[in-house]
């Protein structure tokens, strides 16, 4: 195998496609896969073994570096040391007893949510649409009991590109056909307005609105960066008509987009969050619904639950990930780190790029879609041994761990270079 020595801090082997010969071991996962497997995906040709940091190696010891972190799940890098030594720690003491009883770990990490968000109560839950479901139904039951809205009549704004998961009741949300179509009937009350639109919002508010549900940045939407002062029109609207301002933090919160949470770019306060993905230290899921007493208290014992929300492992791994995520500074560096990045992949100068935009490590690269589709230059990118991932066939999602070296991505703004000059010299694939 070649190597290459680059400006990475490492070297790194030079890959190939897996339609080689010595990739056999990858093609024959890759085909057990495409056996067994339902057929809900379609993962990049690359069959990864081991992470450490920011860097993946693949079952034949290619390295990449993760550009992707697995859509901010692993916002901290992979096996954080001191994330899998809690892990390790908790998971040999105690991990899964259910809330029929109090545990020794998940009143902290309650306590740490209340903290840094500055709400008065958080829900344990496990992945982001548990979070999300948790704070519709939140948002329903408050229409009802406070607010006074009939019952059974309570509606819940989102934003038309939003992305809150893929339960039947947030896919009744989503205004992408591809998730929608087939999978209905849908709940009522589910209604759309655009996106950085405050006029809109304000439009649709009725008598019978409970919430506004909104990402700080559309992240599947293609980072979608909205007009400064967006959120906090939408909190002034919220709040002058009786209705629940909950910010979507499942992918932009815990310092994604350069702050620890998307709302305080616009210094808006919410009512209710729902936080996921980087929780969970990139090692489970951990989620949760964090809100004012206002809303928490609609919440009665039986009311709702999850027999494996709270519980103590999870609780051990996202204190141990709160811990990294203010140890090392992470929201700050996201924020000058991202600053600098997107500075560099402005001055690429490809007639293949239509916009680039993001804030903090949560960048998006918009590929004209009259010349290439993102797909062909996430495939060279993955050749030249880095992994990101194209959203909406027409934009490629640049998100690395927060702590990733800065050697790391001069190397891969060169690579990125390369790959949109290999891409102009193909013909522009089929999506
Ligand atoms: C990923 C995501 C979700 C859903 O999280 P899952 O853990 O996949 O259920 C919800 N909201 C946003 C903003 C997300 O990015």
């Amino acid at each position: 195998m070649t190597t290459l020595t680059r400006t990475g801090p490492k070297p790194v082997p030079v890959p190939s496609l897996p339609s080689e010969p010595d990739h056999a071991a990858a093609v024959d996962f890759m085909h057990r896969e495409r056996e067994f497997g339902a057929r809900n995906y379609d993962p990049l040709p690359v069959v990864l073994s081991r992470g450490e940091g920011s860097w993946l190696t693949d079952v034949d010891g290619r390295r990449y570096l993760d550009l992707m972190s697995a859509y901010s799940a692993v916002s901290f890098g992979h096996a954080h040391p001191k994330i899998v030594a809690a892990f390790t720690g908790q998971a040999h003491r105690l991990a899964v007893t259910s809330r029929a009883y109090f545990n020794d770990r998940l009143p902290l990490l309650l306590e740490r949510l209340v903290a840094l968000t500055g709400l008065d109560r958080a829900l344990p839950v496990n992945t982001g649409l548990e979070a999300v479901e948790t704070a519709i139904k939140a948002a329903r039951k408050w229409a009802h009991q406070v607010k006074g809205v009939p019952e059974g009549r309570a509606e819940i704004i989102a934003c038309r590109g939003n992305f809150h998961g893929r339960s039947i009741t947030i896919t009744g949300l989503s205004t992408e056909a591809q998730y929608r179509d087939g999978f209905g009937p849908y709940p009522p009350g589910l209604v759309t307005v655009p996106f950085d639109d405050p006029g809109s919002l304000e439009a649709a508010i009725g008598p019978h609105t409970a919430a506004f549900l909104v990402e700080p940045v559309q992240g599947e939407a293609g980072i979608i960066v909205p007009k400064d002062g967006y959120l906090a029109r939408c909190a002034e609207i919220c709040r002058r008509h009786r209705v629940l301002l909950i910010c979507d933090e499942v992918q932009t919160g815990l310092g994604r987009t350069g702050t620890l949470f998307g709302w305080q770019h616009d210094g808006a306060k919410p009512d209710g969050v729902t936080l996921g993905k980087a929780l969970g230290g990139g090692l489970m899921p951990v989620s949760a619904f964090v809100a004012t007493e206002d809303v928490m208290q609609v919440f009665h014992p039986g009311d709702h639950g999850s027999t494996f929300g709270g519980n103590a492992l999870a609780a051990a791994v996202a204190l141990a990930a709160l811990d990294v995520l203010e140890d090392e500074r992470l929201a700050a560096r996201s924020r000058e780190l991202g600053e600098w990045l997107l500075d560099e992949l402005r001055r690429l100068d490809s007639p293949l790029v239509k916009a680039v935009r993001g804030r903090g490590l949560f960048i998006g690269i918009e590929v004209d879609p009259a010349q290439a589709t993102a797909r062909q230059v996430v495939d060279r990118l993955l050749i030249r041994g880095i992994l990101s991932k194209d959203t909406h066939g027409t934009v490629i999602r640049i998100a690395p761990p927060l702590n990733v070296p800065r050697e790391a991505l001069v190397w891969a703004v060169g690579e990125i270079r390369v790959a949109l000059r290999d891409v102009e010299g193909e013909p522009r694939r089929v999506a």
